[in-house]
């Protein structure tokens, strides 16, 4: 990431997960001045990582696949890069011979390598987009405001409605119904420390078929951990029932029915709660133009696919809508 010099942004772009990533990189590459907002410490948004001790887990997105040309050739590129190895091509026995990637050493490093020459700000948040004769200006909660010709808003779409609301834009009736009536699942995540190997066969990753959890991963066999280290992800039902409830019972609870893949004690665990994890249903663009003048752009899973690659689209498809509506 460049250190960042305050001057007049062409395209502001809120989000540094992987539709932002790319959008600004596309742009970027275009001759446009780029900057980047993202409220979280790192970038990646949900393909993140996080540390205990000497355990390392990836929480969120837990693998990266391409159906689309595009998208295969970016993970070539990666790849090259040293960013992304391939895992395996299944789980639990079931080799159907799709890749499913990882990043190296850890989901982050992707966004990392995407970021790598990008002016991106961490730590701040959006927390209001008002029009301001021909460009958009967004507030952060830190009280700064900042000004572009074109405005990109990534995050989930809840989010991104209330940062457009917050600053008296309205939006065409129905294209804000439409963005209304997009849902999330939620997901509830343990990250176990072991005192040693789990028991998941390899690769190190299986989606139970029955009970509270959608899917277990051994970070250590997956690669990214020096130790053991479980990743748990609960099924949308069991997050959205406790989610208000005692993380540290819930995870108790989520480790009690891993028990048969952990086969080790858990010496200590954390629960992260993604409460916009994966959308319901995805829309039918790729993106969504909000406004023509000055150009404001929808983008994310939620318009394309909910997987890292959809994103990816969703933020080409944004940086193709600027590029072809010059402001
Ligand atoms: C538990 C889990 C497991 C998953 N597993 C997989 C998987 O195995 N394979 C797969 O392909 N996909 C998986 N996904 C989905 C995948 O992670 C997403 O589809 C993709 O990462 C979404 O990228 P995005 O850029 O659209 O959104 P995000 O990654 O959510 O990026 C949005 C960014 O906006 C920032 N932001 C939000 N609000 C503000 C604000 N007000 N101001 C500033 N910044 C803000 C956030 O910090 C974030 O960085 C998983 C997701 C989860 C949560």
């Amino acid at each position: 990431m460049k250190t960042f010099a305050r001057r007049a942004e062409d395209v502001l772009i809120v989000g540094a997960g992987m539709a932002g990533l790319t959008a600004a990189t596309e742009l970027a590459g275009a001759g446009r001045r780029v900057l980047l907002l993202d409220k979280g410490r790192a970038v990646g948004g949900r393909l993140a990582s996080r540390r205990i001790g000497e355990a390392t887990f990836d929480h969120g997105a837990q693998f990266i696949t391409a159906r689309v040309p595009r998208f295969a050739a970016a993970i070539e590129r990666w790849q090259r890069s040293g960013v992304v190895g391939e895992w395996c091509r299944g789980f639990a026995g079931h080799v159907d011979g799709h890749p499913r990637w990882r990043g190296t050493p850890t989901m982050t490093s992707v966004a990392q390598h995407l970021a790598h020459g990008l002016d991106v700000i961490l730590e701040k948040q959006v927390v209001a987009l008002c029009r301001s004769l021909d460009r958009w200006r967004v507030q952060t909660n830190t009280g700064e405001s900042f000004s572009a010709r074109a405005v990109v808003l990534t995050p989930p779409v809840p989010q991104s409605l209330a940062i457009i609301e917050a600053g008296g834009v309205v939006l065409h009736p129905e294209a804000r119904a439409s963005l209304a009536s997009i849902e999330y699942e939620r997901c509830l995540a343990v990250m176990a420390v072991l005192d040693a190997p789990s028991r998941l066969p390899a690769p190190g990753g299986l989606a139970p078929v029955h009970g509270p959890i959608a899917w277990i991963a051994d970070n250590q066999k997956k690669g990214g951990s020096a130790v053991p280290a479980v990743t748990i992800h609960a099924g949308h039902a069991f997050s959205l029932e406790h989610w208000e409830g005692d993380r540290g019972q819930s995870g108790r609870q989520l480790l009690d029915a891993a028990a048969e893949w952990l086969g080790a004690h858990v010496t200590t665990f954390q629960v992260h709660g993604w409460r916009y994890s994966k959308p319901v249903r995805s829309g039918e663009r790729p993106c969504v133009i909000a406004n023509r003048s000055p150009l404001l752009v929808l983008a994310g899973d939620a318009f394309s696919e909910p997987r890292v690659e959809g994103a990816a689209l969703s933020g080409w498809a944004a940086a193709e809508a600027i590029l072809s509506n010059p402001a």
